[in-house]
């Protein structure tokens, strides 16, 4: 996330974002929204200017996951004036509503909702704004990656049958809509039990490195189940904040990200 980005003309791209990266998964439930967050975090640990927009207009994890949730302002009636959190400016459709709302929406209108999100919102100067996709290969996938200017793709992934197979068609969708990946990250690979010691690998383990090397990229990170992320991202602080070795993980990525 070193230099400028040159935006391609007629496609959308917030003015002072150097660069836009997208995190997908293909399915849902494997860490996506986690990752996201913490690396986020990370990043801005390690000095850079980092947004987050949550794109999962469906099911919005970030405000649980930065702890916040109020309507951000506008005070033109036009402009959103993004909120922030542990030092990531932030924006969510999940501050417009109550957590327990539903967004029924068709098509038209969630991507009306992505565009405002994406052009809308008074980003500032941003070293990167990470995306957080939802889950699949739909209309938003599609959006973005026709219309903004994204630099780049990571994908999550389990290393579990039924999620890879969904992690394949989400790289595949990245490669016909001609967005780079940039990696892929390996979640809950392995369990340390933290009686005994020992190691066990609850959804397989391997399966993303085989597909990242079958593919040529790299795996940016392999990170095991552990119950401290789990439990920081239910509470609002996210486990990169902290100083384990979660919170090392996520700032050796921020780090391959930055190089
Ligand atoms: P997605 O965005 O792919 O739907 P989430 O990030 O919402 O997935 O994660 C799904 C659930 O798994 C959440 O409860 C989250 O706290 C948990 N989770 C994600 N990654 C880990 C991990 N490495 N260890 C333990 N729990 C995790």
């Amino acid at each position: 996330i070193g230099g400028h980005a040159q935006p391609q003309e007629g496609r959308m791209a917030p003015p002072g974002v150097k660069r836009l990266i997208a995190i997908g998964s293909g399915k849902g439930g494997v860490g996506k929204s986690t990752v996201s967050s913490n690396l986020a975090v990370a990043l801005a640990r390690a000095g850079k200017r980092v947004g987050l927009l949550d794109a999962d207009i469906h099911g919005p994890s970030q405000p649980r996951m930065f702890g916040i949730s109020r309507r951000p302002a506008s005070p033109d009636g036009k402009t959103i004036i993004p909120l922030s959190a542990h030092g990531v400016t932030l924006m969510s459709i999940g501050f417009m509503l109550p957590e327990d709302k539903a967004v029924v929406w068709r098509g038209p209108m969630l991507m009306g909702a992505l565009q405002q999100m994406l052009m809308q919102v008074e980003w500032g100067e941003l070293d990167v704004l990470l995306i957080d996709l939802p889950p699949g290969t739909g209309d938003v996938q599609l959006s973005l990656g026709q219309k903004s200017d994204l630099t780049g793709a990571i994908v999550v992934s389990t290393p579990q049958d039924v999620a890879l197979i969904d992690a394949k068609k989400a790289l595949d969708a990245f490669a016909t809509l001609k967005v780079p990946v940039l990696g892929l990250i390996e979640n809950m690979s392995t369990f340390h039990c933290p009686n005994c010691g020992h190691e066990a690998h609850i959804f397989g383990h391997g399966g993303v490195a085989a597909e990242a090397s079958r593919l040529g990229l790299p795996v940016l990170a392999d990170l095991p189940i552990d119950l401290d992320t789990r439990l920081a991202g239910d509470a609002g602080t996210p486990v990169a904040l902290g100083e384990g070795p979660m919170a090392q993980a996520y700032a050796t990525l921020a780090r391959r990200m930055i190089d």
